[in-house]
């Protein structure tokens, strides 16, 4: 049920990527595949239209790659075998190495608000084959599972790899999508494919330009009715764009509803935002941010995003009236729909 829900989720939103990249079935070409208990599409214009299985043959590789190294859902991937290794070390093949290596990265410049160690919360809070408690866990049991928690207690060198507290885990959930979409965007690029839009369920990369050679557009998603677009979003050459949200994954507990991303300073679910969108130069950067972002908030953004001159980010707090705060990197990309052009506000 819960992985039905999220394919028609992302469905629209391929429809409105596909629909405002001028995809028309007749002139461009797109192939969908399911993969990492979601969706991800390859999009060529016409003019790039005789690489469509090629390009499609490439992503579904890697993309299926990456699911069998990094899955916690397949409990003999390279990622769940290391979670599994109760402190031993034990040597990891190249697509864990990298996200490790990354996470430590993103972990550094977020001040902790992106940890992929999170895995013993998110299981605690019901997401990822827990169990959603009847109640919200106690503070004994937070305090408890953040004793597990840290990405500064991963040890990685070279292809081995070990963790310094017992019971933790990685999670890469927040990440493992966008590095997926990186590895494809390097191959089609090494293949000499100019133009492509990679996506894995929002989280996408674009090559060169659209059809007539006008900028790859996708729409950024109202998060309080998905239904609706807060506006475009124009796609230089090479860049990403994640969405994070609060509408997609959650769970209710006593009627309240909480969201699948947990600040990891805390160990509660992060509350008072809806969205965020960052756009970035790697997808893996794009994905990591956007988790990051959400935890941060708009208070703590601005000082993070100061240490990634490259990466531009939309955040959408959850309060009425709706606010649309975009850094000014942002705001050069983005055109708002008519209706929400007076919400856009400077990221402070
Ligand atoms: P993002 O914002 O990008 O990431 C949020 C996710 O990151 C959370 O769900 C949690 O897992 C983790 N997280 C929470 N808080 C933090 C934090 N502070 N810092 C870092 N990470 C955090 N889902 C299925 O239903 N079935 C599957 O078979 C399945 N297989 C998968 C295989 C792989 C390799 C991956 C990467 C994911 C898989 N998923 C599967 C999960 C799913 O597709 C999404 O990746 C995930 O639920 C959240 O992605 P997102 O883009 O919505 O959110
Ligand atoms: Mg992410």
């Amino acid at each position: 049920m819960k992985y039905r829900r999220t394919i028609s989720a992302v469905c629209l939103v391929a429809v409105l990527q596909a629909v405002l990249s001028g995809c028309s079935r007749k002139q461009s070409a797109e192939q969908m595949w399911l993969t990492m208990g979601t969706y991800a599409t390859v999009t060529v214009p016409p003019r790039e239209m005789h690489r469509i299985e090629e390009c499609l043959n490439v992503a579904t590789s890697l993309t299926a790659r990456v699911e069998n190294s990094l899955s916690l859902f397949m409990p003999d991937s390279d990622l769940s075998r290391l979670n599994a290794s109760d402190g031993r070390t034990v040597a990891v093949n190249e697509d864990t190495r990298a996200i490790l290596a990354m996470s430590i990265k993103y972990g550094e410049l977020t001040d902790g608000c992106f940890d992929s160690t999170v895995t013993p919360l998110v299981r605690l809070w019901g997401f990822n084959k827990g169990n959603v408690p009847p109640v919200p866990p106690s503070a004994e049991a937070i305090h408890e599972a953040l004793q597990k928690v840290g990405f500064r207690q991963i040890i990685l060198s070279g292809n081995k790899a070990a963790f310094r507290a017992p019971g933790m885990e990685v999670d890469s959930g927040g990440i493992a999508k966008g590095y997926a979409v990186d590895l494809c965007h390097d191959e089609l690029a090494r293949r000499g494919v100019k133009n492509v839009m990679i996506n894995v369920a929002g989280n996408l990369r674009v090559r060169g330009t659209s059809k007539g050679g006008r900028p790859w557009r996708i729409g950024v998603r109202d998060p309080f009715d998905r239904e609706r677009l807060l506006g475009t979003l124009e796609l230089p050459h090479g860049m990403a764009v994640s969405t994070s949200g609060n509408y997609e994954r959650f769970v209710v507990i006593e009627g309240r509803r909480y969201a699948h991303i947990i600040d990891p300073r805390t160990g509660i679910p992060v509350e008072g935002m809806a969205g965020v969108t960052a756009l970035c130069t790697t997808a893996t950067e794009a994905d990591a941010m956007s988790t990051a972002l959400f935890v941060l908030g708009p208070a703590q953004a601005p000082s993070v995003l100061s240490r990634l001159p490259d990466c531009h980010a939309l955040l959408v707090p959850d309060t009425q009236p709706l606010r649309i705060l975009v850094t000014p990197g942002f705001r050069r990309y983005f055109t708002p729909v008519p209706d929400h052009a007076d919400r856009l506000e400077d990221l402070p």
